[in-house]
């Protein structure tokens, strides 16, 4: 059997408490098929790390990191001790960056259990599955740029600039990605986020680049929405998507908008993917250190849990990944009597969920 190698990073918060039910969930869908995963466990990427070495990573962390197939992370940030800014690019946007991981990708499924804040337009409410689609942002160029400046500072003749860099490379590669997911997938249907309106040089050319990938993909629909009407759409009928994909700007934004539509961030599960899997990825909650919760064992490990189900489909183990997802609806149908954390109306532990979720794995 050969081994998969998982880093796994906790971090901060809430990461330290649904990381062992990610821990526990992917060991019982492992014993399930005999797949065989191997978990290394970091200490860096978290305060107490930053606390006794005055940084978030060890110097060599691309060494220790960089032989694993994967990397599973539990959420970084403890906004007391340490600036937000501080600890996010001191440690997650470094390994998005180094290891290229230039797909952001995040799923938005309505799940049974959870109530949709986004109603039909008569007024009734969703019904699990009736919202699934992905998002995919491109996560390394694009509006994120540091090339700019300001000029005439504190002047009235004050300047501020900030490019926007796209290259046909980083555009294509993020467009290859979604277009094959998009044909992967019953709907075949890939929206494209785009403002080629009023941003007349960057869009029209991420535009372009959309229409030419249709080509290799004619079984694709295809259609695009300018970013405003497409955020509108989103809550007004959310059914309607399946992948969308969108630049780094626009994909950031309707990659919180979209899970927001399905119901609470808690379950919401992301994954940073190198496609060419030259590095590991990365797979982590939607979520973040969560402090106002932390400490109270009462935070919900489902994001954790999703995030590690689509970090096993990656790897190669689909049916592992299903048998996740078919538990977690399991443990979300409220006649199943599953304990029920407190952001989902109930009194139940971390634990408590993350048990009933390993046994629902080991009965679906
Ligand atoms: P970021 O990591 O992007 O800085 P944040 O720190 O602003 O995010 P989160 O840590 O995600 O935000 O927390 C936002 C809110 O959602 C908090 O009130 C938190 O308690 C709640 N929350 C987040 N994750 C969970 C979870 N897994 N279970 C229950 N509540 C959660
Ligand atoms: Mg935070």
């Amino acid at each position: 059997m050969s081994v998969k190698k998982i880093a796994v990073i906790a971090g901060d918060g809430i990461g330290k408490e649904v990381m062992p039910e990610g821990l526990r969930v992917m060991e019982a869908v492992a014993d399930k098929f005999g797949i065989g995963l191997q978990f290394d466990h970091f200490d860096f990427s978290s305060w107490d790390y930053f606390e006794k070495h005055g940084q978030m990573l060890p110097d060599n962390w691309k060494d220790q990191l960089g032989g694993h197939d994967a990397i599973y992370f539990g959420a970084v940030g403890w906004p007391e001790k340490i600036p937000d800014h501080v600890s996010l690019w001191g440690s997650l946007l470094q390994f998005r960056r180094e290891f290229d991981q230039y797909v952001n990708l995040r799923p938005a499924r309505l799940m049974p259990g959870i109530i949709a804040p986004v109603v039909r337009r008569d007024g009734t409410a969703r019904q699990p599955g009736e919202i699934d689609m992905v998002i995919v942002r491109e996560n390394t160029e694009g509006e994120y740029s540091s090339i700019g400046g300001r000029m005439f500072a504190g002047t009235e003749r004050e300047i501020v600039l900030q490019e926007t860099v796209m290259t046909r490379t980083g555009v294509d590669r993020v467009l290859k990605f979604a277009f094959e997911l998009a044909q992967s997938r019953p709907k075949k249907h890939l929206t494209s986020a785009t403002k080629s309106n009023g941003i007349a040089i960057t869009m029209p050319f991420w535009d372009e680049r959309v229409l030419e990938m249709s080509k290799y993909y004619p079984d694709v629909k295809v259609d695009k929405f300018h970013i405003d009407i497409l955020t509108a759409h989103f809550v007004q009928r959310p059914d309607f998507f399946d992948v969308v994909v969108g630049s780094n700007l626009f994909g950031d934004i309707l990659s919180d908008l979209g899970p927001a539509c399905t119901g609470t961030i808690a379950i919401a599960p992301s994954a940073n993917l190198n496609p060419e899997r030259k590095f590991p990825s990365l797979f982590e909650p939607v979520h973040g250190s969560a402090p106002d919760i932390a400490g109270k064992g009462i935070a919900n490990p489902i994001g954790q849990i999703w995030s590690g189900a689509m970090m096993l489909d990656f790897l190669g183990f689909k049916a592992a990944h299903d048998v996740i997802l078919k538990a977690l609806e399991q443990a979300l149908i409220p006649d199943n009597g599953a304990p029920r954390t407190p952001d989902l109306g109930g009194n139940a532990t971390t634990q408590d969920l993350g048990r009933a979720i390993a046994k629902h794995v080991e009965l679906v």
